[in-house]
């Protein structure tokens, strides 16, 4: 691997991610920038067929366009019923229109016309991707195991958090603070991965 660098592009638009990133990286002594401090317009797209091409592809084509190191992070949501649907198709299953609650809508249909009794057990997935000039990318992942519930519940997070239901306390994710998702989430999870793997470079390096 090459010398690590300093300074970091999030590869992502989602400002919810973007949000949970920054907070993530907040020990790290990495400086990050975000897309839209790059002035990035363009939609990267996400032609691979699992979370981790999908990540590297988008990890990858920033670091060869900016020439800066790049994270880049490609999740959704694996639903028992719907054989692990929608997938790395969780921004688009519902059309390109779609909105979170007309995704939201669309997943509860799709639930009720399947047959099963909520609440129906699914997962979120992430892929992180980490590229930077002269080296191969690296992966890290993480799982949170959970539910989708008909109704929302809560206001925080973003996407299908007010649906997803932590069954072991009762609450979804859209009731529950930023610190309490990012110590249970799949973005969490593989964020500390990144964390603990960046923080060894930095250690070794000083
Ligand atoms: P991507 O940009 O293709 O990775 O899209 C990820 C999709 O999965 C988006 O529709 C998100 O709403 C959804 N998703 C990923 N992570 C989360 C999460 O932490 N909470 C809620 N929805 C998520």
């Amino acid at each position: 691997m090459a010398e690590f660098a300093d300074r970091l592009v999030v590869a992502t638009t989602s400002e919810g991610k973007l949000r949970e990133i920054r907070d993530a990286l907040r020990p790290t002594a990495l400086r990050v920038t975000s897309l839209s401090d790059l002035g990035w317009r363009r939609d990267i797209p996400e032609t691979g067929s699992t979370f981790e091409e999908n990540a590297i592809i988008k990890a990858q084509t920033v670091c060869d366009e900016s020439g800066l190191a790049a994270l880049a992070d490609d999740s959704g949501l694996e639903v028992d019923d719907l054989e692990g649907r929608p997938g790395v198709q969780s921004s688009r299953f519902a059309g390109p229109d779609a909105d979170d609650d007309d995704r939201n809508r669309e997943l509860v249909r799709l639930l009720r016309e399947a047959g099963g009794e909520p609440p129906w057990p699914a997962q979120y997935r992430c892929v992180l991707a980490y590229a930077q000039p002269g080296a191969e990318p690296v992966t890290f992942e993480g799982v949170c195991r959970g539910a989708i519930v008909p109704d929302a519940r809560g206001s925080g997070g973003f996407g299908y958090d007010p649906h997803f239901l932590l069954p072991d306390r009762d609450v979804t994710v859209g009731e529950v603070s930023l610190a309490e998702k990012q110590a249970i989430s799949h973005r969490g999870e593989a964020l500390r991965r990144f964390v603990r793997w960046i923080q060894d470079r930095q250690g070794a390096r000083s």
